[in-house]
């Protein structure tokens, strides 16, 4: 991957992986206080670390993300797909707002987190399906 893509700076306030609104432009070592997860970190990923902490089963990481098959094991994944998996596993622990409180979150709730994924286009009822595939 190259530096223009590991310097990316977001053209977009809305977090690519929860859909929370950042309200400013974010870039690489932001984090994210709704999904927990810190651009140009948590998002780089080789795909042997996706399959050690998302996805042990090669038949599943295909389910979720086809485009990755021929990658090898010790290549770094496009952010895209990192972003695919961080969200999955997001979902599948039932959507947590991580620093809530700092943010003046009270009651957040999973109807609050449906709206804000599909803000970014991804509909929770999908998304929870596929995120049977990924580890616990
Ligand atoms: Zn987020």
């Amino acid at each position: 991957m190259d530096i223009i893509e590991r310097g990316m700076k977001m053209q977009t306030s809305l977090c690519a992986i929860c859909g929370w609104d950042f309200k400013k432009y974010y870039s690489g070592g932001d984090i994210c206080p709704c999904c927990g997860k810190e651009y140009d970190f948590s998002d780089c990923l080789f795909k042997e670390e996706i399959l050690e902490k998302y996805c042990s089963d090669r038949k599943k990481i295909h389910s979720i993300a086809p485009e990755i098959d021929d990658t090898d094991d010790e290549e770094e994944v496009p952010r895209d797909v990192t972003w695919r998996f961080l969200r999955l596993a997001w979902v599948k622990k039932g959507c947590p707002f991580k620093w809530g409180k700092r943010e003046g979150i009270e009651n957040w709730t999973i109807e609050d987190a449906k709206k804000q994924l599909s803000v970014i286009g991804y509909k929770y009822d999908t998304l929870v399906r596929l995120a049977e595939e990924i580890i616990d």
